[in-house]
């Protein structure tokens, strides 16, 4: 018998890639084409099948239920009723369950907020910051922005007092934004859950992983890294323990010796898998295409998918194929070459399947190194986190109270040395 994981993370999409928008970058809507003719809705068989099967394999006293698109709001409200009525009836004594939801917001009102409210869903809110940037790309059907839709949704959220997590999608025009897409979300938004989700589109017809050229809309590598940085210094400043972004927890997990908090810096995958609307189980959301097809669950139980050889191979390949490139890389610990969806480029030395985003990574890992040694240091020794904003603090003061002190021929207070290795005066460097 294979063995199988103790714990998994499927996302189920009850309307399939069906949506109600029209974002110019989303690589779900050309899934369509997987499925012609259907009415992209969940049949309850399907679902019925869909809750056991999750409930039965699981092995551990938390079970996340992920709800995802498309659009699952699409499916109606009716729908997640009778999903809390299954998974009452198919849940084991001392399990907890939780449901996590991810929409536009575009069609949540009273009712749905209530219902979440009261069923502590967990819901993903979509939106790429204020208003011109997020209108850039994310347009309804009609070509219009739906930045005050989206917003609307999250002031529903706010006042039914339901959980939310924004997840902001980076691309080439917002990505050149990164504090104002930041403080809109903490000052304006006040929201205190972000995740930054980097667009890599492959330019192609097909919608699949495909190709090594990318469209126009993702951003570009180095881009990428000045994102991040830019964001880091204004969160590590000030809003550790009060503003949590994922992309930096993620990271910190690495310094920590804990890499895989998030799947995409895993030393490994395969444990989040996507589960289409007819009861087709894919290995990852990003790779819901035929290559990646493990089966229905209408016809073989999903466990047995999740623990088959061919998924196996597809989370394992993650490290087995990592270019020597990576496997030499200072920064392996955190990063393990990211996700595979985004290794697509040769290496300098030519070797294919680089990480496309690696030169933004390699910049921002290189500049978190110090605080986040300091955050996992503070961590280890039982402290918290947020210490790191005095020390930073206490530590700029410092290095300013030096700066102000140095005389024209002492060693530049930065520690700078010369080509021969000697200390450079400070009139030749900060102090020229
Ligand atoms: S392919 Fe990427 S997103 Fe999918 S499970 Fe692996 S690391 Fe995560
Ligand atoms: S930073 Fe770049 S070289 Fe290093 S592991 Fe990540 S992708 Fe590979």
């Amino acid at each position: 018998m294979k063995q199988q994981p103790s714990a998994f993370h499927l996302m189920a999409k009850p309307s399939g890639s069906a949506c109600n928008l029209n974002c110019a970058y989303c690589f779900f809507l050309k899934k369509e084409k997987l499925y012609p003719g259907s009415h992209f809705r969940m049949a309850d068989e399907v679902h019925e099948a869909y809750i056991k099967q999750l409930l039965e394999a699981h092995q551990t006293p938390e079970v996340t239920i992920a709800w995802q698109g498309g659009e699952p709001t699409l499916v109606g409200l009716d729908f997640f009723r009778r999903s809390l009525e299954l998974q009452k009836r198919y849940q084991k004594p001392g399990t907890r369950i939780e449901n996590t939801f991810q929409t536009n917001g575009v069609l949540l009102n009273d009712e749905w907020c209530r219902f979440f409210q009261e069923n502590k869903f967990l819901i993903g809110l979509s939106l790429d910051g204020p208003r011109e940037l997020h209108d850039f790309y994310r347009k309804d059907k009609g070509g219009h922005g739906t930045f005050d839709r989206v917003v609307r949704a999250a002031r529903l959220l706010q006042k039914h007092k339901v959980e939310f997590n924004i997840l902001c999608t980076v691309s080439s025009k917002n990505g050149e934004h990164p504090l104002r897409v930041y403080r809109f979300f903490r000052d304006e938004l006040a929201t205190h859950y972000i995740q930054f989700i980097p667009i890599v589109e492959r330019d192609n017809e097909s919608g699949f992983q495909e190709g090594n050229t990318v469209t126009d809309r993702s951003l570009g590598p180095d881009q990428w890294g000045r994102f991040l940085i830019e964001i880091f210094d204004e969160w590590v400043k000030r809003d550790v323990g009060r503003t949590f972004v994922v992309n930096f927890d993620g990271a910190l997990a690495g310094w920590l010796g804990m890499a895989g908090t998030v799947c995409i810096f895993g030393p490994t995958c395969g444990l989040a898998l996507a589960l289409e609307h007819n009861g087709d189980l894919y290995s990852c959301d990003h790779f819901v295409e035929p290559n990646h097809f493990l089966g229905n669950i209408l016809t073989t139980p999903m466990n047995e998918l999740v623990a088959s050889a061919k998924q196996k191979n597809f989370g394992q390949d993650k490290k087995d194929r990592l270019p020597r490139y990576c496997r030499e890389c200072e920064f392996l610990f955190v990063c393990n070459g990211e996700c595979p969806k985004n290794r697509f480029i040769p290496t300098p030395d030519g070797e294919p399947e680089w990480n496309y985003l690696c030169a933004g990574y390699k910049a921002f890992f290189k500049h978190a190194d110090r605080p986040m040694k300091i955050m996992a240091d503070l961590i280890r020794r039982g402290r918290s986190a947020e210490e790191v904003m005095g020390i930073l603090d206490m530590e700029g003061k410092n290095i300013r109270a030096k700066f102000e002190k140095a005389g024209r021929n002492d060693p530049c207070p930065c520690g700078a040395t010369d080509e021969g290795g000697k200390p450079k005066k400070f009139k030749k460097c900060h102090g020229k």
